[in-house]
């Protein structure tokens, strides 16, 4: 039996157990941020009471002990990923920073004649800067369409790689809106068959899925810790080696150079030539106790639990009358997003948070998705982690019958 100690998860995360507006708090916002065990919280404050100094600079003991403990975080990372070598890891602040480091360094190769691919359910961190890189140099930005539930359609996707000059596929391994799990290596193959390289944004897939970059074979793929159990601010760029060896870096700056003269400037190896500055190892070495935490209760338990609660979630939600649950995806990940009939999904959000109830609403920094796909605007989100529980969920069902009644049209 895989199935997770429930109540002694919860005690691993304080701030779970609050009351918000007079109601015990039931915490569905997991899409956007996940909660930090004590175990995480407790690693950074180590850290800061005995053993803080900058990395890489002096060779003094703490800073020897610093720089340490930032590589073993590199090395869980490459261990979490799967990656074939540390060197591919890159650390940066964010999903967001990793894509715009990969397309500020593609823009070179980008002409009048290439062309990058994203998809329709892309948010906007894997969207604006490859619509920009485009803008700028002149290739095609050409966004896949989705196929009637909700899902990446791969032919139209191959109908495009096959008309030649395709450069990057930029494409999520999970929606953040419509909860479907991409079928990435399928992607990856279709794109290194012509020829084109594959981006996967792993935002939100990494807690919840299985990401071996070498099983998908991915050329990068990016993540933020605070998805993932671990503080914001810190995020993973993992690139194949010799597509990071050939990139230029985005931003200069200390520790990213080898030799730096009036003349000229030559550059360290990756993973340090994209680190300009001092790196943020204190979020690296949280995020590395994160990964710890998942894999001490086991990602295949973390990932049943997990699709069992957003399964019942959907189903709780399909339930509710006057909602409308957004997509009917193949195979669902980490959330649901729904309307309300006749009601602005920020007043939903609004009164569900007088009961205690945290969820998203908004468009999800999806608009192309939400606007021009799905035609709503904006949506209001579920998304449960391995620390929710049934009866959360039906605190957030009762929550939203109370709720349906007020803000309906009509009523
Ligand atoms: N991609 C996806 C699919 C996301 O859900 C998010 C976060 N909402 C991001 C990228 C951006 O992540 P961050 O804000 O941590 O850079």
């Amino acid at each position: 039996d895989t199935a997770l100690d429930c109540a002694r998860i919860r005690a691993d995360f304080s701030i779970l157990s609050q009351e918000v507006n007079g109601r015990a708090l039931v915490y569905l916002d997991n899409a956007a941020t996940t909660q930090m065990p004590e175990f995480v919280l407790d690693a950074i404050v180590a850290h800061y009471h005995a053993d803080n100094a900058n990395v890489h600079r002096g060779i003094h003991t703490l800073s020897e002990r610093s720089t340490a403990k930032l590589e073993a975080a590199r090395e869980a990372v490459r261990r979490f990923l799967n990656a074939a070598s540390a060197d591919e890891i890159v650390f940066t602040s964010g999903t967001t920073a990793s894509v715009n480091m990969v397309a500020r360094a593609w823009e070179a190769r980008l002409a009048p004649g290439s062309c990058v691919i994203v998809t329709a359910l892309e948010h906007h961190a894997n969207f604006v800067p490859w619509q920009q890189a485009c803008a700028r140099s002149g290739a095609e930005f050409f966004v896949c369409p989705l196929a009637g539930t909700g899902d990446v359609d791969l032919g139209a996707l191959e109908a495009r790689l096959a008309k030649g000059g395709v450069s990057m596929v930029c494409v999520a391994h999970v929606s953040n809106v419509l909860g479907c799990v991409v079928p990435v290596d399928v992607v990856a193959r279709l794109a290194h068959a012509h020829g084109a390289a594959v981006l996967v944004d792993a935002a939100q897939s990494v807690r919840h899925e299985r990401v071996d970059v070498r099983e998908i074979d991915c050329d990068f793929l990016c993540f933020s810790g605070h998805k993932v159990l671990g503080p914001t601010g810190i995020g993973v760029l993992y690139g194949k080696k010799e597509l990071l060896g050939r990139m230029e870096p985005a931003w200069y700056g200390g520790e990213m150079v080898a030799q730096v003269a009036t003349a000229l400037t030559t550059f360290e190896e990756p993973p340090l030539r994209f680190e300009p500055g001092t790196p943020n190892y204190v979020g690296a070495i949280g995020l590395a106790a994160a990964l710890e935490y998942l894999e001490g209760l086991g990602r295949d338990a973390v990932a049943a639990r997990e699709a069992d609660l957003v399964a019942y979630a959907e189903e709780r939600l399909r339930g509710v009358a006057g909602v409308q649950v957004v997509g009917a995806p193949a195979r669902r990940a980490g959330c649901v997003s729904f309307t309300v009939e006749g009601a602005q999904p920020f007043d939903v959000a609004m009164l569900m948070d007088k009961l205690g109830v945290a969820v998203r609403s908004g468009s999800q920094c999806a608009q192309p998705l939400l606007d021009e796909t799905l035609g709503i605007s904006k949506v209001v989100r579920v998304s449960p982690a391995f620390y929710n529980t049934h009866a959360e969920i039906d605190a957030c069902i009762e929550a939203l019958e109370r709720v349906v009644p007020l803000v309906s049209r009509g009523r």
